[in-house]
């Protein structure tokens, strides 16, 4: 019954006209639906009342029963604050209150049973409970929770107009009195059967008034997979419609370019994990549909290397191929990376970025036009509309997450037939968001390194062990080795961070007067950071100072340590982008990892995390943890491109593995749901259509 989305929350008993507003305002409730499908965040549990003798200051809320045995104010003014002694029998808690002093005081009567419920604390060798709620002993009266009570998301104005949780608990109560009629089911009947569900009525009624948990986690379970069942739903059925209307261009063969890279050229063996990627992508490009792929490897992962082979099926079968890359400094490297992996080959490859001279220019587009060139390499440059192509077959992007979508869909249009378009980044999305943000990309995923790597040693330091530090950097210089400092670069303290980068360029060349240094940063001319960078990669300078311009991509082999200033300024997939500037090359690497004294808890997490492990995966999925899925690094631009309401990527991995599963068997059945037991699908996803989730972020 739309029914329940129609009827305004105005009308329901307890809201009116301020109150609606307010909940519009601050939480988009608008109907009846709405507030049934603002779920409680937490709950906690009343079944119990505990003896005082058994509380210590490390529990969550709790209650008690017993008698305030005195009263008294303490303080003076603004410091004012009423303090009360509770006891039960077997002890004593000590009871505060610095708001609404006035009104407890007169509520508050001696030799009345009272049940409390609060969270204790301890303080100065008391248990104290702040603000507690009371309320009188009734027994058969209460009006206080007997099982789970929920607790709800509220804002500081819904609060100021008395919105608390509490109240917004009331609002529901009185919503299931006012609305007898059960709520209309949202699933199919053949998938509430096969996965065992509880009915949304039930759901949707249990997950506000659980009378035990295991009901609880029916009703938890049932709206978590119904929300990610959608979701996957329709970006599955994208993929299908994109899949059913674009054609794509056909690789057919692998052709002698191919074959005389791989027999002459290819230095060493590839990896099981690069074969395996090369070969799923040789079936995309064959298959006739256009190929819109992932790759995911950590960094060092060797995906270069995949990403020109896969190049050269395109020139084998006539066609020209791109490679984006987000910095001018590592497009540069890219070009010489495979310009020197074509050597004696008869491939052109040309470079075009934002510093490319204009005499130049013109050459690259008449050779791109008339089709003698066969891969152009580049930056943002390679978007431009006056950039043309004769016949762009394969455009790869490198390091995803700094492209929009629309430049992405930008270079899809540069030929008649959309070319292949693989996507490479290094920032270990995990599963879980991976198939919720490129749902509908095929993902393959490098899960190996080349042999012979030896993981990065991690360690972290502190101001007292600057002097060991630099003892160590130059003892790796004695051994031909390099070394990277980096400082951060935050916008909103651009100038600050530009002292710490010059102070601290400063100081390492007193500490090493023998040494070559160089210094980069993102405020420097492409030529110039084009020299520093090549001073360095060709062992002039044995240390670089630099911004994280260097975070992405650069590969200089040589370099074994990796000193990064103000760790606690970065996030764990920048750290460990950076840290994987090192451990290229057959020496043993290290990364240094330098913080003041104070760290937040979570700092100390980043650090104790980066210092445990190398696994790039296994830090996204604690960042992840720590920080939730939408402030993933690298995800920033894509985000997510709706709120979750229940479910939570981190934590329900499983259900929407489930959930993905279950929308894959529907669409194998009835790829455009037009059986009439799927017209419930189309009615949801229309509805999900209405609520502006911005199916258009999802690639
Ligand atoms: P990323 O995946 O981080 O982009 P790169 O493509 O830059 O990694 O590769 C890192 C280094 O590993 C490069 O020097 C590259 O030549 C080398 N490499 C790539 N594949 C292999 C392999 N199969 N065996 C040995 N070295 C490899
Ligand atoms: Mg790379």
């Amino acid at each position: 019954m739309s029914d329940l989305a129609t009827r305004n929350i105005m009308y329901l008993s307890g809201v009116g006209p301020k109150k609606a507003e307010i909940l519009k305002k601050e939480l988009k409730i608008v109907s009846f639906e709405d507030l049934l499908y603002h779920f409680p965040y937490k709950y906690v549990d009343r079944s119990r009342i505990y003896a005082i003798n058994e509380i210590n200051g490390e529990m969550p809320y709790i209650q008690v029963r017993g008698k305030i045995t005195s009263l008294k104010m303490i303080g003076q003014g603004r410091g004012q604050r009423m303090v009360a002694t509770f006891s039960d029998g077997t002890g004593t808690l000590e009871l505060v209150w610095f708001k609404g002093i006035k009104y407890f005081k007169d509520q508050i009567k001696p030799d009345q049973t009272y049940i409390l419920f609060g969270k204790p604390s301890l303080f100065n060798r008391t248990i104290n409970i702040v603000h507690p709620e009371l309320e009188k002993d009734q027994p058969g009266k209460s009006q206080f929770f007997q099982g789970l009570q929920p607790f709800y998301n509220t804002t500081e104005k819904m609060k100021n107009h008395y919105l608390t949780s509490r109240a917004i608990f009331k609002l529901i109560q009185n919503l299931f009195q006012t609305f007898q009629a059960s709520i209309p089911e949202t699933l199919p009947a053949s998938i509430i059967n096969k996965m065992k569900l509880m009915k949304i009525n039930d759901a949707i009624r249990y997950i506000h008034l659980p009378p035990d948990a295991q009901t609880l986690q029916k009703a938890s379970f049932r709206l978590k997979f119904e929300e990610l069942f959608y979701i996957q739903l329709n970006i599955l059925r994208l993929r299908n419609q994109r899949t059913f209307s674009t054609k794509g261009n056909i690789f057919k063969k692998v052709g002698h370019i191919f074959n005389h890279f791989y027999e002459h050229n290819l230095p060493f063996e590839l990896t099981n994990a690069q074969k395996r990627v090369i070969k799923e992508m040789r079936k995309d490009m064959g298959s006739g549909r256009q190929m819109n792929r992932l790759l995911q490897g950590d960094v060092g992962s060797g995906k270069t290397l995949v990403a020109l082979m896969v190049m050269l099926i395109a020139i084998d079968n006539n066609f020209q191929a791109c490679l984006m890359a987000p910095t001018e400094i590592l497009a540069t490297q890219h070009f010489e990376t495979i310009r020197d992996f074509l050597k004696g080959m008869d491939v052109s490859i040309e470079l075009l970025t934002g510093s490319t001279r204009q005499s130049d220019r013109k050459r690259i587009h008449t050779s791109l036009m008339d089709g003698s060139l066969n891969i152009l390499i580049g930056t943002h440059a390679l978007i431009e509309d006056t950039v043309q192509f004769k016949n762009l077959g394969l455009v790869v992007i490198d390091e995803q997450h700094r492209f929009g979508v629309a430049q992405r869909a930008k270079l899809w249009k540069k030929n008649t037939t959309p070319p292949h378009v693989l996507v490479m980044t290094a920032t270990p999305i995990p599963r879980t968001l991976a198939m919720t943000i490129y749902g509908d990309l095929d993902v393959s995923v490098i899960d190996e390194l080349p042999p012979g790597r030896k993981p990065v040693n991690t360690t972290h330091g502190y101001h007292k062990n600057r002097l060991s530090v630099n003892k160590f950097i130059k003892k790796q210089i004695d051994e031909g080795r390099q070394v990277y400092i980096v400082y951060p670069l935050i916008e909103e303290s651009e100038k600050l961070d530009f002292k710490n980068l010059t102070d601290g360029y400063e100081y390492i060349r007193q500490v090493f007067p023998n040494q070559n240094i160089t210094m980069l940063h993102g405020k420097m001319k492409p030529a110039e950071k084009d020299a520093a960078m090549q001073e360095f990669a060709s062992g002039k300078s044995q240390i670089l100072v630099a911004t994280t311009v260097i975070e992405v991509g650069v590969n200089v082999p040589n370099a074994t340590v990796m000193v990064i200033e103000s760790a606690e300024r970065f996030g764990l997939s920048q750290l460990h982008q950076l840290r994987g500037r090192v451990g290229r090359g057959a020496e043993q690497s290290y990364c240094i990892l330098m913080t003041g004294y104070k760290l937040s808890k979570e700092t100390r997490k980043r650090m104790e995390i980066m210092t445990r492990t190398n696994d790039g995966f296994e830090i996204a999925e604690a960042d992840m943890k720590l920080r939730g899925p939408g402030d993933l690094e690298g995800t920033q631009q894509s985000g997510l491109p709706f709120d979750l309401k229940i479910s939570n990527l981190a934590k329900d991995s499983h259900i929407l593995q489930l959930a993905r599963n279950t929308a894959m068997d529907i669409l194998a059945d009835d790829p455009l749901l037009q059986k009439p037991e799927n017209a419930i699908l189309q009615r949801q996803l229309k509805k999900l259509a209405q609520q502006k989730i911005n199916w258009a972020m999802i690639s």
